[in-house]
This record gives C-alpha cells, structure tokens and sequence, in this order.
C-alpha cells in the first residue's frame, strides 16, 4: 500500500517514554521470576522502543534484563535502521552480527548461565529452539510481563488513541460523499482508502463495506456487489496514526427508512452498545461488558444473532488484550482501552454494527469515537 509498505513517516515518542516502559518492563521481568525477557520484532519492540523492524531468519531482538542494561541484537545490516528509532538515543548496549556469527550467544551474553528465558509470544521458533538449547531451564512466554505493560495505556499512547478516533470519526462523518446506491462496494471501499489517509492516517489497515446480505457476514471486507437503495451497509474501519496506533470504528448506514422490523433490532442494538459503555468502570471484568451488551439483546430475543465478542483490546495493533469476552475475568483498569463492537446479523438478509473504542478512566469510560450511533440514512 504505497508509503504505508515502508512506514517511514511513524513518528515516535519521546525518550523518555521508551525508557521509563523498559524500566517498568525490567521490573516485570524479575518479579515473574525471570533472568531476561527475548523481545522479537514486530508490536513488541515497537512498544518499547520505538522501532520498526520486520525480520525473519535473522535474528533481531531486545533483551530486558531482570537487572542492568538492556541490550539489541541484531545483524549489521538493520543496524543503521535500527539506530535510526529510539534505541539510537536509549543507551541500549547493541551487539551486531554477521552472517557466520552465533546471535544467540550474543542474545545470552551478560546473563547467568542457564538463565529462565521469556520469550515474545510473535518470536519465531526458528529463534526460540536455539535460545531453548542454550539454557537447561525451560523457557516460557513473556506474554505475561508484554501484556501487563501494553494492556495499560501511558499518557502518550491515550493521546495517539485519541487522535486516531478523531481522524476516523472525520470519515465516517464523510461517508455520504462515497457511499451510495449504484456503486460498488470496493468502488466505495477504494474512495474511503483514500480518505483514511488524507485524514491523517498512515495507511487504511482494513475497510469494511458490508451491503445488504453481505453485512450479515461480520467477517466480509468487500465486493463487486452494486449496492441497493434499500440496503442497510456496515461501514468498518480503522488504521493506523502517528507512532502506529490504530483507530477502528463502525457505523451503520441506509438511504432510506428501514422497514419496522429493522428499525426496531437496530434499536435494540444501539441500547445493547450503549449498555455495555455504561457497565465500563475500573473493577469490571472484561466479561461483565460483554454480558451487558449480550443481555440486551438477547432479552429482545435477538441474542442468537449476535455471534462474536463485544471487543478487543487495541494500540499498536488492532486487536490485542483485554479481549471483551465470556470466559475473560481480567478486571479493568484505567488507561485500558477496547472496541465496544456489539451487532447482529440476519443471514442472507442483512446485518448491523456499532463500535466504538473507549478508554478505561477512574469511574467510568472515555469514547473515543463520536459519531452518531443511529442508523445514519444518507442520500440515496
Ligand atoms: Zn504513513
Ligand atoms: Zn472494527
Ligand atoms: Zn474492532
């Protein structure tokens, strides 16, 4: 997708915010009872420093370790790359290798011997298993350590998230420039690729146009299909702003009155999105705000139609923890922030959806997306 392919224009934070998440994430790292934590590229490593690096059979990885100073290992030709992020400016020790070179003896330098590895849930096990024969402890999934830090969103990060729902609420408010009867969903879908962008993303990361019966099929992006005047559309979207956070939002849009029946689940899901924002407050588990939405529906007797999770977690990637869903206890906390994404889906007929992302705050919740929640009719 054109500059979006080589993100040189994601910005980063100041310093100062990268050292004080290894400071925290050092400290994670020896109360789980860790030597270091084996950090690979990708989300991860952009959250603690602020590079974008994408690696495959070369190893590049940071090491916390549960003392002292963190340190990069990487091959010297992403070096200059690499310096050229946070860790240029974080006083992170950097070993460089070069094909023939053993990384993982590198990885390991500085640590007691034998030592209790975590490792990213993303690195490959291309990675892992040489790492895993050069310790005789068994080494286990940072996830713990990466998720507590990245679940709680710091100041700089709200104020990314922030961004990212203005920038897509100035699209959905735009939506009636594109969407309309006669046209195609990826015709649609091409003209809101280029907004996201001119409305200040750094790329469209995925652009939902569900029409008709298509928008029964959550998972449906777009299609050839032309759309009818008397269809209702599901408009999913997001991308990702600045330092790579992503907004997501959905509205719901018709060009003309709905007939009885629509209007009245549309209702319903609306009161059942509107729930579950009001159910949000620190000491909730996540799937109190998944059964807030469910409940209402479902007491509308349209429970059987809403078929996947209220939410997920989002920052740097779209999806990430505290994933909005039965069987997740996880209690909120402030700075958490999450889609609230009920809808429901009439196979072969037609579907709906809201979300929103909200933050966590002390007694309650921030919507970062705020446009109408009603089912918006534009010309048609
Ligand atoms: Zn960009
Ligand atoms: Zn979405
Ligand atoms: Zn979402």
């Amino acid at each position: 997708m054109g500059h979006g392919d080589t993100h040189t224009d994601i910005s980063r934070f100041d310093t100062e915010v990268y050292a004080d998440r290894l400071r925290r994430a050092a400290a994670l790292t020896a109360a789980a009872g860790l030597d270091a934590i084996v950090v690979g590229t990708g989300p991860d490593l952009q959250y603690l420093t602020g590079a974008v690096a994408d690696t495959f059979e070369r190893l590049t990885a940071l090491v916390v370790p549960a003392t002292g100073t963190p340190a990069v290992v990487t091959a010297r030709l992403e070096l200059a790359s690499l310096r050229a992020s946070a860790i240029g400016d974080l006083g992170l020790t950097v070993r460089d290798w070069v094909d023939g070179d053993d990384p993982y003896a590198l990885a390991l330098q500085g640590l007691p011997d034998d030592p209790a590895l975590g490792v990213s849930d993303a690195l490959p096990a291309l990675h892992v298993i040489p790492l895993a024969q050069r310790t005789a402890q068994p080494v286990t999934l940072a996830t713990p350590v990466l998720r507590e830090l990245r679940m709680l969103k710091d100041p700089a990060e709200l104020d990314a998230l922030r961004t990212a729902g203005a920038a897509i609420d100035r699209v959905h408010a735009r939506m009636g420039e594109w969407l309309r009867p006669g046209r195609t969903e990826a015709q649609v879908a091409a003209d809101i690729t280029a907004a996201i962008v001119a409305e200040g993303h750094h790329r469209a990361e995925f652009v939902i146009v569900g029409s008709g019966p298509n928008g029964a099929d959550p998972h449906h992006e777009q299609s050839d299909r032309v759309i009818q005047r008397d269809d209702i559309v599901v408009i999913d979207i997001g991308g990702p702003v600045g330092a790579g956070y992503n907004s997501d939002c959905t509205r719901t849009y018709c060009f003309t009155a709905p007939p009885a029946d629509i209007a009245e689940a549309y209702a319903v899901l609306e009161r059942a999105q509107a729930a579950a924002v009001a159910a949000v407050r620190p000491g909730a588990t996540a799937q109190s705000i998944d059964a807030a939405a469910r409940n209402v529906l479902a007491e509308a007797g349209l429970g059987e139609y809403f078929i996947h999770r209220t939410g997920h977690g989002i920052g740097l990637s779209v999806h990430e923890e505290p994933y909005i869903v039965a069987g997740n206890a996880v209690p909120l906390r402030p700075g958490m922030a999450f889609s609230i994404e009920p809808g429901v889906y009439l196979p072969g007929r037609w579907g709906a959806r809201i979300e929103d992302i909200v933050v966590v705050t002390e007694d309650g919740a921030e919507p970062l997306n705020n446009q109408p929640h009603g089912l918006t009719v534009l010309p048609g």
